[in-house]
């Protein structure tokens, strides 16, 4: 009966044993802490950008455009094409535009719904 050797996880003093590499929980362990760490300075960098960009454009342009009868005050920075299918454009200050909550929010829910439609 074939069976492939078998090594201990590297990591640490990690008792799984694996074909080689690390154990299936501490290789998504390791791809958590990057993403967290990624996501932490990326978060930070651009709630200061964000911010500034506020101070400069405090009001809603609305989402749908529009919808706001009275000038509504903006609270964050809305990415016009999703940050996340057009990552290129994150940075790209023709892609931003100040939402009020309720407008950013209705405009991830449109997001999320055309996304792999
Ligand atoms: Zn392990
Ligand atoms: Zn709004």
């Amino acid at each position: 009966m074939p069976s492939s050797p078998l090594k201990f996880c590297n990591v640490g003093n990690c008792t799984n044993r694996v074909p080689r590499g690390a154990c299936e929980q501490h290789r998504r362990d390791k791809e958590r802490a990057r993403g967290t760490r990624h996501q932490r300075g990326y978060t930070n960098a651009w709630h200061r950008y964000s911010q500034q960009r506020l101070a400069r454009y405090p009001l809603c342009v609305g989402y749908p455009a529009g919808i706001h009868k009275v000038p509504t005050m903006a609270t964050c920075t809305d990415h016009i094409l999703s940050a996340r299918s057009h990552p290129e454009l994150f940075w790209e200050p023709t892609n931003h535009r100040s939402a009020c909550a309720a407008c950013n929010a209705r405009h991830a829910i449109d997001d999320e719904g055309g996304f792999g439609r």
